[in-house]
C-alpha cells in the first residue's frame, strides 16, 4: 500500500522533540521525505537517524529519504536557506510544517513578564512561523502548491487562568494569520491550517508542571482527564498535510482532548 504521503517532500520545524519529532517519524513512514529542521543540531541529527532506522534506508542514499538542517526559525536567513536546501536536495516543496516554538519559563502575566522574554516569544514563535510561511508559499508557488501546517496552541481558543501571556498572544498570532494565509492563497492551490493541541507530555509542558499538584490544576479542565501525547498530534499534522484534507483550510483544528469544548468537566 502506498503511503499517505507518497512523493512528497515535507519540512518539519521543532524535529528535535516532541510533537516535531513524532510528525517526522509518522511522515517519512507514510512515504514523506522529510528536512528535519531545529536549533539543537544534535538532536536533530538524532532525529534522522531514527528515520533511516525506522524505513530501513541510509544516509548516504541519494537523495537521502531524511536530512537534519540546524536552524533557528526566528533568523529568516536561516529559514531562507532551508527552504532552499529542500528544494535543492528533493527538487520541491509540498508541506511546511512550522511547529517549532517555546514556552519561556519566565512568562507570566500582564505586569510581571519582562519585554526581553515576550520579545523572545514573539520572535520565535510568530516571526518564526511568518518566516517559514514566506519561504514556503514561494516554494509552493513554484510547485504548483502546497500544504502548510502552523502550530497554534488551545490557549488560544480559551483563556488560561495560568499565566503565560506572551505564549498566549503569540498563538492567537499564529491562528490570525494563518487564517489570513489561507485566505489569501486558497486560489493558488496552497492550504493553511493551525493545528491546536491541547496540553501534552512533551518537555515544553512537563518540565514547567514539575509537581503533581502543577499538573493536576491543568488535568482538571481536560474531560479525557489526561494529557495528550506527540504521536496524537502528528496523527492530526498528517491529516492536514495529506491529500485526504484537499477541501480543508482555514481551520483552528483541535485535538485537545475536548478541552476546549467543556464547560464543566468530570470531578
Ligand atoms: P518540545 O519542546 O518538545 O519541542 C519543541 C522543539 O522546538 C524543540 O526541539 C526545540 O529545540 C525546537 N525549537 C525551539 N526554539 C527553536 C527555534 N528558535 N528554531 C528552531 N527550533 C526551535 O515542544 P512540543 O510540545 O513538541 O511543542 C511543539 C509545538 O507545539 C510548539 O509550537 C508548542 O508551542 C506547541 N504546543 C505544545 C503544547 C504542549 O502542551 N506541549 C500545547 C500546545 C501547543
Amino acid at each position: 500500500m502506498p503511503g499517505r504521503l507518497e512523493g512528497k517532500v515535507a519540512i518539519i520545524t521543532g524535529a528535535a522533540s516532541g510533537i516535531g519529532l513524532e510528525a517526522s517519524l509518522l511522515f517519512a513512514q507514510e512515504g514523506a521525505r522529510v528536512v528535519c529542521a531545529d536549533i539543537n543540531q544534535e538532536a536533530v541529527i538524532r532525529t534522522v537517524a531514527k528515520i533511516h532506522e525506522l524505513v530501513g534506508t541510509t544516509a548516504d542514499d541519494q537523495p537521502p529519504r531524511a536530512i537534519a538542517v540546524p536552524c533557528d526559525v526566528s533568523r529568516e536567513e536561516q529559514v531562507k536557506a532551508l527552504v532552499e536546501q529542500a528544494e535543492t536536495v528533493y527538487g520541491k516543496l509540498d508541506i511546511m510544517f512550522n511547529n517549532a516554538g517555546i514556552m519561556h519559563p519566565a512568562d507570566d502575566n500582564a505586569l510581571t513578564t519582562e519585554e526581553r522574554i515576550w520579545d523572545l516569544t514573539m520572535s520565535i514563535n510568530v516571526k518564526g512561523v511568518w518566516f517559514g510561511c514566506k519561504y514556503a508559499i514561494a516554494a509552493m508557488r513554484r510547485n504548483g502548491g502546497g500544504a502548510i501546517v502552523n502550530t497554534a496552541s488551545f490557549v488560544a481558543l480559551v483563556g488560561a487562568a495560568t499565566p503565560q501571556l506572551a505564549y498566549t498572544a503569540s498563538k492567537g498570532a499564529v491562528l490570525a494569520m494563518s487564517r489570513e494565509l489561507a485566505m489569501v492563497h486558497a486560489r493558488e492551490n496552497i492550504r493553511v491550517n493551525s493545528l491546536c493541541p491541547g496540553p501534552l507530555r512533551t518537555p515544553l509542558l512537563m518540565d514547567f508542571l514539575d509537581t503533581p499538584e502543577k499538573k493536576e490544576r491543568r488535568l482538571v479542565h481536560v474531560p479525557m482527564g489526561r494529557f495528550g501525547e506527540a504521536i496524537e498530534q502528528a496523527r492530526a499534522a498528517l491529516f492536514l498535510v495529506s491529500d485526504e484534507a484537499s477541501y480543508v483550510t482555514g481551520t483552528d483544528f483541535a485535538v485537545d482532548g475536548g478541552l476546549t469544548g467543556a464547560y464543566v468537566t468530570p470531578e
